[in-house]
């Protein structure tokens, strides 16, 4: 029994080191109000959700059974470089569309939108290609540190103050993806 408690008190979903900021069933919640939405803005439109791996892959399962039409799924990896904690805005794609998007609409469906240099210059490249219409939903959106101020996210899930979240996809150094909620990591020296 010493072993077990000893075990439960180091799992990742009760963290002492992290404070949740959103639940999973405050999460489950916004999300499924998001898919309403787009659901009904998208009726009749040839809808592609383009996820920014790695990070939007949990909202991305999420949101599409939250999304009452037909569709198709479609990702793209990008590595952003950073210089110092902030992204530079130079993108190299890691990997790229499996399918071709003209004619289509397009929603990328982001983690979390910091700067906005990453995904700004990702509208560039996808923006060349011949898309209906490209819209941005991003789970998170971070505004204090945000460059690209012009940057427009139609469907967001929660603002977030300027901290360091993870959790629903998101990592700090490849970890606490898997969490089911978000948190804000207290000591990022234990992190
Ligand atoms: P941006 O180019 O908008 O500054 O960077 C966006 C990317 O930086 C996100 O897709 C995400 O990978 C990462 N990022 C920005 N803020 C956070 C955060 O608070 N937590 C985590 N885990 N990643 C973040």
């Amino acid at each position: 029994m010493a072993a077990e408690s000893t075990r439960m008190d180091h799992t990742e979903f009760t963290n002492p080191n992290l404070e949740v900021l959103f639940s999973a069933e405050e999460i489950a919640d916004r999300v499924k109000e998001m898919g309403a939405r787009i659901s009904r803005d998208y009726e009749g439109k040839d809808l592609v959700l383009v996820g920014v791996l790695k990070g939007s892959c949990v909202f991305l399962a999420d949101l599409m059974r939250a999304i009452d039409l037909p569709l198709s799924i479609d990702f793209m990896s990008v590595s952003s470089y950073k210089d110092g904690t902030t992204s530079t805005g130079d993108v190299e794609i890691i990997k790229d569309l499996s399918n071709p998007i003209r004619d289509k609409d397009v929603l990328v469906v982001e983690d979390i939108i910091d700067t906005g240099l990453t995904l700004s210059r990702l509208l560039d490249i996808l923006g060349s290609r011949g898309a209906r219409s490209i819209t941005l939903a991003s789970f998170l959106d971070k505004p204090e540190p945000r460059i690209k101020t012009e940057l427009r996210i139609e469907y967001t899930g929660f603002v977030v103050p300027n901290h360091f979240v993870v959790g629903y996809g998101l990592d700090a150094a490849g970890r606490y993806r898997n969490l089911p909620f978000i948190g804000i990591v207290k000591d990022p020296s234990m992190a």
